[in-house]
């Protein structure tokens, strides 16, 4: 019998469309597998000749219309082909979407949204009791990663780990930046002597990962123009932003560490890969500074149009994860430690 490890909110998922205006459907690539085709193939002639009519071959993949929307939403932001042929006929990324399922032994799987879904986003990030998980025993997605060969220990001892690093990650008790030092020595990542925080080079750091997130090929001048102000209202606006989203702050590192399948998301360590994780929450941090300075507020929907940007950034563009991964790969513990760990 199979079993899945999943956070508990995922039994209230229901994707609405009309709220989110079908996010999913516009401005990314729907590839189309090997499954969903064959079930195309099988279909009256008239039907068949429409639907491949909009699949790009070289690609494999649905041709976008210029607006960006997918050829098959329709008015109602609805899925034109569910609606006709049933949900066997959406391709294995939209009917798994928003969920982030990995295999992780013969019959175990885990599996947790991404917050590049809004209303996933709503589900996640605005609960006061923190996320608690569960084994269920139908696995309602098609699209699966295989993590097998990927984590470093059997799958049961793997989950049991990554709940006592969510235990960290949940401690109330403590400051986000304490539990983020704990998550580090939890996983081996240990300096000798204390280290001062090095605010210059935290900055530099975060201007430089964020340019080549966004692909934004800054000029030496703009870097130093981001890293000025970002240190001139850093401590001011983080102090209120760590106090009003605490819990909303919490809820998004457990469901980021459990959906990236931490601490082996990447090749590498488990400190490496606690660095990693560490990293890009403080560019989320970098994010939040440079929003609320841009828009001269930080609400609840400010905070999570900009999760839903940013983890798309981190999901599917070029510099994405990897400046985060670079960043990670050039410092020993005591250099990240002086500029990721306040
Ligand atoms: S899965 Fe999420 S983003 Fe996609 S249509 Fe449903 S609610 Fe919108």
């Amino acid at each position: 019998m199979v079993k899945i490890f999943l956070p508990t909110y995922v039994k209230d998922f229901k994707c609405d469309g009309k709220a989110c205006g079908s996010r999913c459907c516009r401005d990314w690539r729907i590839l189309l597998d090997r499954e969903t085709r064959e079930n195309y193939l099988r279909l009256p002639a008239a039907d068949r000749e429409e639907i491949f009519s909009h699949v790009d071959e070289s690609a494999q993949a649905f041709k976008m219309q210029t607006s960006g929307a997918c050829p098959f939403l329709d008015e109602n932001f609805l899925c034109k082909l569910q609606l006709k042929h049933g949900e066997d006929f959406l391709t294995a990324i939209c009917q798994s979407f928003p969920r982030v399922t990995y295999k992780l032994g013969e019959e175990i799987f885990s599996q947790a949204m991404t917050l590049t879904c809004p209303v996933a986003a709503i589900l996640i990030l605005l609960r006061d009791e923190p996320i608690n998980f569960e084994f269920v025993t139908e696995l309602k997605a098609r699209q699966v990663f295989d993590f097998t060969e990927k984590i470093s220990l059997p799958a049961e001892k793997f989950l049991l780990r990554q709940q006592d690093a969510i235990k960290i990650l949940q401690r109330r008790d403590l400051s986000l930046n304490q539990r983020l030092k704990n998550l580090c020595e939890f996983f081996g990542e240990k300096i000798s002597v204390p280290i001062d925080f090095d605010e210059e080079n935290h900055a530099a750091a975060l201007a430089e990962i964020f340019g080549e997130m966004y692909d934004a090929n800054l000029t030496i001048n703009k870097k130093n123009q981001l890293v000025e102000t970002y240190l001139m209202h850093r401590k001011n606006i983080l102090n209120q932003f760590r106090k009003n989203f605490s819990t909303i702050l919490e809820n998004y590192l457990v469901n980021e560490f459990f959906m990236r399948c931490y601490p082996d998301a990447f090749a590498g360590d488990e400190a490496f890969n606690c660095r990693i994780f560490v990293t890009a929450y403080r560019a989320v941090e970098f994010a939040a500074v440079l929003t609320t300075i841009s828009k001269m507020r930080f609400t609840v929907e400010d905070f999570l149009e900009m999760m839903c940007a940013l983890n798309d950034k981190m999901d599917h563009s070029r510099g994405g994860m990897k400046a985060i991964k670079n960043f990670a790969e050039l410092h020993d513990a005591e250099i990240f430690y002086s500029m990721m760990i306040e």
